[in-house]
C-alpha cells in the first residue's frame, strides 16, 4: 500500500555526491554512444564502462547485484531490461538499451538510454523518441508539493496516447545510499495519489515501452526481460532530485 507520508530529504552536501556519481554515469553513457556501431559486442561497451568507473574513483551498483555479472545491462531489440552484456556483435538495424549506476562515497546514480545502431526503420525510431518524451513528461511533474503518481500517470497518457504499451511488471525506484530504495515509482496510474514530492527527494524514473504488448517474460538466465510477443521495446531512466526550483536531473 502506498501512503501519504513524505519522501526522504537529502541535505545539500548528500544532493552534491549524487550529484557526482550521476556524472559518472553520464560519462559511461556518453563512452558508450560514442563506441555504438554494427560490430561492437556489448561485452566490449561493458569493459568500456568499467574504465570510466574506475578512472572517475566510483564503484559499481550494477556489478554483484543478485549475483549480476557486469557493470552495464545491454537490453537488445525485444530485450526490455537486465540483458547480460555478450559476445554477439551488434547489428546494423537494432536498438539497444543501456543501463547502468554508479556510486560515490555511499551515494548512487542509476540512468538509461535507448539508442540506434546504424540505420534503424520509422516504427523503431518513433519507439524511441515517444519513450524519451515520456520520461521528459514525467520529469516536468517533478516539483515541490506534486504527487508521486503524477510520474507514472504522465508516462502513461503520453504513451498509450501515442498507441504504446508501458511495461507494468518492472517500476522506477527511490535512490540515495542504496540503488533501490523505496518508493515504488510505476509508469502508470491515475494522477495525485501517494506521497508528496518534496525538495530534496530523489528518484529514479525508468519508462519501459513497448511496440506490441507490453506483457514480459524471463529469459532462463534468470535476468533477461523480454517482451512475450517479441515486439521491440525502449528503456529509459534518469535519476532527478526535487528542488525548489524544479527537478533537477542529476545523469545528465
Ligand atoms: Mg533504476
Ligand atoms: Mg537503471
Amino acid at each position: 500500500m502506498m501512503l501519504n507520508r513524505s519522501l526522504p530529504v537529502r541535505s545539500a552536501a548528500e544532493l552534491a555526491l549524487m550529484r557526482r556519481a550521476g556524472k559518472v554515469v553520464a560519462e559511461m553513457h556518453s563512452v558508450i554512444r560514442e563506441n555504438l556501431r554494427a560490430g561492437v559486442t556489448t561485452a566490449e561497451l561493458d569493459r568500456l564502462a568499467r574504465e570510466v568507473i574506475e578512472r572517475r574513483g566510483a564503484t559499481s551498483n550494477f556489478l554483484g547485484y543478485h549475483g549480476f555479472p557486469a557493470v552495464i545491462c545491454a537490453s537488445p531489440n525485444d530485450v526490455v531490461v537486465h540483458g547480460i552484456p555478450n559476445d554477439t556483435p551488434l547489428e546494423d538495424g537494432d536498438i539497444i538499451s543501456i543501463d547502468c549506476g554508479a556510486v560515490i562515497e555511499g551515494w548512487h546514480g542509476d540512468a538509461a538510454f535507448t539508442a540506434a545502431v546504424g540505420t534503424i526503420d520509422a516504427e523503431a525510431q518513433r519507439l524511441i523518441d515517444v519513450a524519451d518524451a515520456s520520461l521528459a513528461a514525467a520529469i516536468a511533474t517533478m516539483v515541490d508539493g506534486g504527487r508521486l503518481s503524477d510520474i507514472g500517470n504522465a508516462v502513461q497518457t503520453l504513451v498509450e496516447g501515442a498507441g504504446l504499451g508501458v511495461v507494468r511488471e518492472y517500476v522506477g525506484h527511490g535512490i540515495g545510499t542504496a540503488m533501490h530504495e523505496s518508493p515504488d515509482v510505476p509508469n502508470f496510474g491515475k494522477p495525485g495519489k501517494g506521497p508528496k514530492l518534496t525538495a530534496g527527494s530523489t528518484l529514479c524514473v525508468e519508462p519501459m515501452v513497448t511496440i506490441g504488448s507490453p506483457d514480459t517474460d524471463v529469459d532462463d538466465d534468470g535476468w533477461t526481460v523480454r517482451t512475450t510477443d517479441a515486439s521491440l521495446a525502449a528503456h529509459v531512466e534518469h535519476t532527478i532530485a526535487i528542488t525548489d526550483n524544479g527537478p533537477e536531473i542529476l545523469t545528465l
